[in-house]
This record gives C-alpha cells, structure tokens and sequence, in this order.
C-alpha cells in the first residue's frame, strides 16, 4: 500500500487537529477522518455572531510572527484585518494603574535589550514545541525573573500574560512564558500604547470552518470513547460506529485522552503530570463608553478566582448605542453559573460599565502543562519519543506551545517528518 492510501484518523477538530488534515492533504492523504466531538470545529477558537457582527470567546489575536497561520489564510482567501486594540492596566478597585509609554522607565529599556540577548544567544525557544529547552529555563517564572534581576521587565511581562489566561507564575516553568511573549510579539505589544493585532474578518470561525471543508471525512457531534490499538490496526470508537484505521493523532489534551486510549505504563504516566488552568471567558452588552479594553493582573492571583482579569471591545468603532465586551476571568468550579456571573457583573459595575446584560459563558481548560521537577525528569525527551509507537502520533498544546500559530507549526512539523 502506498503510505499516501493509509487510513488516518485525527481525534480533536481544533487548529491542531484541522491542520493536521490540511498538511496530510498537502502531502497526497485521500483517507483521513477528523473526530470532533462538539457540533462545531475549532476547539478553543470559537465565534459568537450578533447582530451582523462576530465576536471571539477563545483565540482573538495574532501576530506578525505568524507566518503560517498567514499563509493558510493566504491560501483559503482570507483577509487579515488589522484591530488596534488600547489596552490599560486597572488595580482590583477599577482605578487605571502603571501605563506602559507613561511609565517608561531606563531600567526597562535595559532591562528589554538582556532580554532580547536571550534569544540571541537561545534562539531554540523563539520555535514551537519544547524540544531542546536550555535547562536554566526550567525554573519558575518569578525565580528565573529575579535570579535575572529583570523586576521591570516581569511586571510587564506578567501583565501580558494575563491576556493568554496565564497565571500561578511562581510555578510554572518560565520557558512557557518565554515563548509565547518571546521579544518580537513583545516587541510588537510595545511597539506603541495603541497595539495594533491581527483578527480575522468574520471572526476565527471562517478560518477554522474553511480549514474543516478540506478535511475528506469530518465527522462532527462525534466523542471518541475509546482508541484500541491491536496488532491488525486501530480501533477508533464513537457513541455510533466502530472502525479501524492504520494510523491515529491524538490533538486532545493529553490527559483527557486517558479517558479514551489503552494507554501503555509510559503514556499513563507522563499524561497525568500535565495540569491546566480553568479559565471562564463571558460576553456582555454593555451601553457604548469611553473606557478602554483593561486588564487587572491581581485577579490572576488564586485569593481572586472568578473575578475579572481582563476585558476587551471587540468592535471598538462601534456606532451602535451599546458595545460587546468579552470579559475573563479564572474559573471557579464549585460555583453556579449565577454566582459566577454576579461576581463578574460587580466588577464590570466598578470599572465603570453600565447597562450590563449577560449574553453567554464558556469554561476553557488553559495553559496545558507540566512543572519545573517534571522537566528535570525529562518530561519533554520521553514525550517526543512516543511518537509513532503502536502507530500514535500526538499534537496539540501541550507539546506545540499555546498559540493557534504553534499549533499550525507543530501539525506541520508532525506531518512533514513522519507521513
Ligand atoms: C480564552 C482564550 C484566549 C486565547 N487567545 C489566544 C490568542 O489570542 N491567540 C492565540 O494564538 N491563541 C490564543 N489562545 C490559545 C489557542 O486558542 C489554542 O492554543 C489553540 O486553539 C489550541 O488548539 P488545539 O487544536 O491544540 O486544541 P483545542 O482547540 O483545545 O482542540 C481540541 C479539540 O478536541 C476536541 N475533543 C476533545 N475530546 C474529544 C474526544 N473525546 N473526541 C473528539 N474530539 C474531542 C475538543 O472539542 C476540541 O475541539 C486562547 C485560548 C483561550 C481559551
């Protein structure tokens, strides 16, 4: 059998998932089927449409860093707008706090040069995936900022974090960090106050939806219950059918897919170190105002879960009498939906928002993971040797990084090396 007639299945319909199809199409793959177990593809991208217009939940933003992304888009006939959104920083109490070009300080500047030294000197962690991380990355962000002395340049750095849900920065490995807020996409938020973004016409969901038409066989409300990989092929399970495939990737979070895969002792094992954080993200409609798109970095702390940590307008130029914001906030789960929402609509209140009416909710397992003694295990080495054993291939966040552009990278890179 030519390579090109195996029958591949993808479990996950998300930007993983979708460009694992794209790419296997590129290289001649006729028979693959995509599991997505939602009525819709995407995953973490998802588009709210109202009232003519689309608004994000998930993935909003992207970059001048992403050359792939830009170049299916490219390919699909997809424009990319650019949004100038004006973020300002807020303390817990609504009041706007440290403005980055306000408060500009030398020791920043110096501070920034270091900090492009290190990808001079690393460029390995400007890529996607982990696979060398020099190892004085393995330490926790807040030891590895102050061991540097960059106190300036991890309050920033902090702060932007909080738009990517990222927080609990005294535990998680700072190379994560490094790579998403690597010096050019930091360079490129600095550039000026008014940040100019990538988003896309129509929302993500034309992106993803036009992705999801090249895929041969897209099999949608489909939850893979069970994987059985046997010595004549793979069994891949549904609520409503049974069929074999020669080769599976898996883009699920990895330790979900426990709940699906006979995994061996080492799938077991390093699957279940991965942690995620829960994040909530909200859209309201609110009455049209003056205020700008915020972030409050101390509701990322644990002691403020379910309180507001950033906000943004998504049709800034709006005309209309009322304006859609989308809100996030740390997701608290022994909380009814009421309550969490109460806590959310208090804060919009406080800022200084008005006429606030609740539109929809959306729980996100974020910043998929693992920490700084597991890297010293060689948590990254033992997971990149999996690939292919009982013909299992895995991408997805936790091993291409957490932007839609590295997990475009990764697929690309997966699909190029061993299909
Ligand atoms: C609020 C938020 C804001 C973000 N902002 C940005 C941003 O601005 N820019 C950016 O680049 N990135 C952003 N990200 C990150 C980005 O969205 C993700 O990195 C990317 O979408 C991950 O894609 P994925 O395919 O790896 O995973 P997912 O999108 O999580 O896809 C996994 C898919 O698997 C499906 N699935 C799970 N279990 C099963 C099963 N048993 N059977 C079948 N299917 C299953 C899920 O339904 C899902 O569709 C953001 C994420 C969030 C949550």
């Amino acid at each position: 059998m030519r390579k090109q007639d195996k029958k591949i299945a993808i479990i996950g319909g998300g930007i993983s998932g979708l460009s694992a199809s794209w790419f296997l199409k590129k290289k001649g793959y006729t028979n693959v089927t995509l599991f997505e177990k939602n009525n819709r593809v995407g995953g973490q991208a998802e588009t709210f449409y109202y009232d003519e217009s689309s608004y994000e939940l998930g993935a909003f933003l992207g970059l001048s860093t992403q050359r792939e992304t830009l170049s299916i888009m490219n390919e699909l006939g997809i424009d990319d707008n650019k949004t100038m959104i004006e973020w300002l920083f807020y303390d817990t109490k609504g009041n706007q706090i440290f403005q980055l070009f306000d408060g500009q300080t030398q020791a920043f500047l110096n501070e920034y040069q270091h900090y492009k030294k290190i990808y001079i000197d690393y460029p390995e962690i400007e890529e996607f995936g982990f696979f060398n991380i020099p190892l004085t990355f393995e330490k926790p962000f807040y030891q590895w900022f102050g061991l540097n002395n960059y106190d300036n340049m991890g309050k920033v750095l902090s702060q932007y974090m909080a738009l990517f849900g990222v927080s609990n920065l005294q535990k998680i490995p700072v190379f994560y960090i490094l790579q998403v807020l690597n010096y050019k996409t930091l360079r490129d938020l600095l550039k000026i106050e008014i940040t100019p973004v990538l988003t896309w016409g129509g929302g993500l969901n034309v992106f993803t939806s036009k992705l999801s038409f090249q895929v041969p066989h897209l099999k949608l409300s489909s939850p893979v219950t069970e994987v059985k990989r046997n010595f004549d092929g793979i069994y891949i399970k549904t609520p409503y059918e049974t069929d074999r495939f020669d080769e599976v990737i898996i883009t699920t979070n990895l330790k979900d897919s426990l709940e699906f895969l006979d995994a061996d002792d080492e799938e077991f094992n390093l699957f279940n170190l991965i942690q995620t954080k829960s994040m909530a993200s909200y859209l309201f409609r609110v009455k049209a105002t003056t205020i700008k798109s915020g972030i409050i970095r101390e509701n990322l702390f644990p002691n403020r879960n379910g309180h507001v940590f950033a906000w943004w307008k998504q049709n800034p130029k709006t005309t209309n009498s009322f304006q859609i914001i989308c809100v996030y906030a740390m997701d608290i789960s022994s909380m009814s939906q009421k309550e969490k929402v109460d806590i959310v609509i208090s804060d919009l209140a406080m800022i200084g928002f008005t006429e606030i009416d609740f539109f929809t909710y959306r729980h996100w397992d974020v910043l998929p993971h693992v920490v700084t003694e597991d890297i010293l295990d060689n948590f990254y080495n033992r997971l990149y040797s999996l690939q292919g054993n009982h013909g299992t291939y895995y991408s997805g966040e936790i091993l291409s990084g957490i932007t839609i552009e590295k997990g475009i990278q990764f697929s690309k890179w997966l699909i190029e090396k061993y299909f």
